[in-house]
């Protein structure tokens, strides 16, 4: 481990050193249980869990689930599925939705020290008040309401005695601030709908930015680390704790960190939402999406998203990240992982000709020559094969090191085979192609043949014992680098991003299960997506180059 601190490390190390107890340190991730989580959350995940290690201090899962319009536990579920995929245990699950008795009595509290009061203008009378960042805002004519009619307000608000929109609770601060998140924000709404944990108990809700504060500071949460957005945020969330009664000396720290960004995505669940109702991707798990569920559909290992935000690093200043190094660190992984089978997509039938007829034979094929534990399996070898249509040409320049007539290459694995003739069909398509092989050439014999140096290798299968499978296949699900920056987020997608094609395989991936990747050789990474009624089929993870470098 090198001794390089990030900021935020370097921050908890200067609290240590001015006597912050090491016991007292405590992290959190608070999703708000709304959407899938994406790759940056993916960063946000791993800067706090990593600090629960290096400081073997606890880090809560803490829900932040205020808003029952839009979240739901399936979300909830999928964001916990997600952090455990990614290795991370948490210590605690919370929910602000369980300190919703602790948040009401605090207003109380404010209101009855003039810190809140209820407003009853309509939300775009509030609005028009808001003034802008170079004026001021107008004070609500509700501002000086006695504070026992507020009480008595909220109290009816909180028992289903008003209609949705008729009042709110505020806090009392300043509607000059030069902070627009100071004058005086909306606390408290009235909302009739059931919460997915509480049920019908509430009709009011708290803001999120009513709840998030306190929640770290009921769950004694010593550095609260959220992106760079939050930043004016942390003056009103500093507000509140200040009014608040309280025996803990020790409030949250609060710092900020610059959000990932990736070139050819967009992270914002709205418009990730936006896509699927659009119907342009299936579900947040389509393997095209950036969330943690499609890269887990797509084939994308655990390891390869965490070495990839570690890379991105941690920094104050907003910067982008080339999609292009997710992919590496996603190759470098599944290289290490990945057993290598040969399948040919488009393929031409190759006829060896001095080869048997009815003949079969095994030949031996390493799993993954990074990795020996991984053995080897057999393949069985014939007289008709498959090959791709493009490793063969009828005539060709020295750079072509495939298949050519009169020309000698090796079959992966097998033997040694010359290009003899082709045969057209009257469109002048070749349809077959006919070679001779070298008996005493077999890959893995002893003979002098089996090493002579041939200038091309490709990859075949077995024409009868092959099997059929089918495969997805991706590329980036926008065109522009930056989508984020275009207005209309839909005329930036690649509307080709995905591609399903048939192709034949060895018999060996008929025994693969769902989940289960492999690296079909030459061509890329892949993924069981499905098998049903005897189809096995495949999405692309990624292909084996960067094809989108110039
Ligand atoms: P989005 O804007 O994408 O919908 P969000 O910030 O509203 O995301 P939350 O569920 O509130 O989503 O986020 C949980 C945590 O993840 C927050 O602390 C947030 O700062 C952090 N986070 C969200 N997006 C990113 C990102 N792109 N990079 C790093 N951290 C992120
Ligand atoms: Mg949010």
């Amino acid at each position: 481990m090198s001794n390089y601190k990030n900021f935020i490390e370097q921050i908890i190390e200067e609290d240590l050193n001015n006597g912050f107890k090491r016991n007292e340190l405590c992290f959190r991730f608070p999703p708000e249980p709304n959407g899938y989580l994406h790759i940056g959350h993916v960063k946000a995940i791993a800067l706090n869990f990593e600090l629960g290690k290096k400081y073997n201090a606890p880090v809560n899962l803490r829900f932040d689930d205020t808003n029952p319009v839009k979240e739901n536990s399936h979300f909830v579920e999928e964001i916990k599925k997600n952090i455990k995929w990614l290795g991370y245990k948490w210590s605690k699950v919370c929910y602000a939705s369980d300190y919703f008795g602790q948040l009401y009595e605090w207003a109380q509290y404010l209101i009855l020290n003039d810190k809140a009061f209820v407003d009853s203008q309509t939300s775009e009378q509030i609005a028009l008040q808001k003034g802008t960042p170079t004026n001021p805002g107008v004070n609500s004519p509700y501002r000086n309401r006695p504070r026992e009619e507020s009480i008595r307000l909220f109290t009816e608000m909180r028992e289903g005695k008003h209609k949705e929109g008729s009042h709110v609770l505020r806090a009392k601060i300043k509607m000059s601030s030069q902070n627009m998140l100071m004058r005086d924000p909306v606390m408290y709404r009235i909302l009739f709908k059931d919460h997915h944990r509480t049920g019908s108990n509430w009709c009011i809700y708290p803001m999120y930015d009513w709840a998030h504060g306190e929640s770290d500071f009921i769950e004694k949460i010593s550095h609260s680390l959220c992106t760079l957005e939050f930043k004016p945020h942390r003056d009103l969330y500093e507000w509140f704790l200040q009014q608040l009664p309280k025996e803990n000396k020790n409030l949250p720290k609060q710092r900020e960190f610059a959000r990932l960004n990736m070139t050819y995505t967009i992270m914002s669940k709205r418009k990730l939402f936006h896509l699927i109702d659009k119907k342009i991707v299936s579900s947040w798990d389509d393997p095209r999406m950036p969330t943690i569920s499609g890269m887990i559909k797509r084939g994308y290992p655990p390891n390869a998203l965490i070495n990839f935000v570690k890379k991105a690093g941690v920094a104050k200043r907003e910067n982008t990240i080339d999609a292009s190094l997710l992919e590496f660190y996603v190759r470098e992984e599944l290289n290490k992982i990945c057993p290598r089978v040969m399948v040919v997509t488009n393929e031409i039938k190759l006829v060896i000709t001095n080869y048997p007829e009815g003949k079969q034979e095994k030949v031996e094929a390493i799993n993954n020559p990074e990795d020996e534990s991984q053995g080897t399996r057999e393949m069985v070898f014939s007289k008709y094969l498959y090959i791709e249509r493009e490793d063969f040409r009828e005539t060709a320049n020295r750079k072509f090191f495939r298949l050519t007539i009169g020309k000698e290459v090796r079959l992966k694995n097998a033997y040694i085979i010359k290009g003899e003739k082709c045969v057209k069909n009257k469109n002048g398509e070749v349809i077959e192609v006919q070679c001779t092989y070298d008996p005493k050439s077999k890959s893995g014999s002893n003979s002098e043949e089996s090493k002579r140096k041939v200038k091309g290798t490709i990859h075949w299968v077995d024409i009868k014992s092959s099997a059929k499978v089918i495969i997805n296949e991706y590329e980036r699900l926008f065109l522009n680098e930056k989508p984020e920056e275009n207005e209309d987020l839909i005329k930036c997608i690649n509307t080709s991003s995905k591609k399903t094609i048939v192709g034949k395989s060895e018999k060996y991936v008929s025994s693969l299960k769902k989940g289960q990747k492999v690296q079909f050789q030459r061509k890329g990474y892949y993924i069981v997506d499905n098998k049903k009624n005897g189809n096995i089929t495949f999405n692309k993870t990624v292909s084996l180059r960067d094809g989108w470098r110039k």
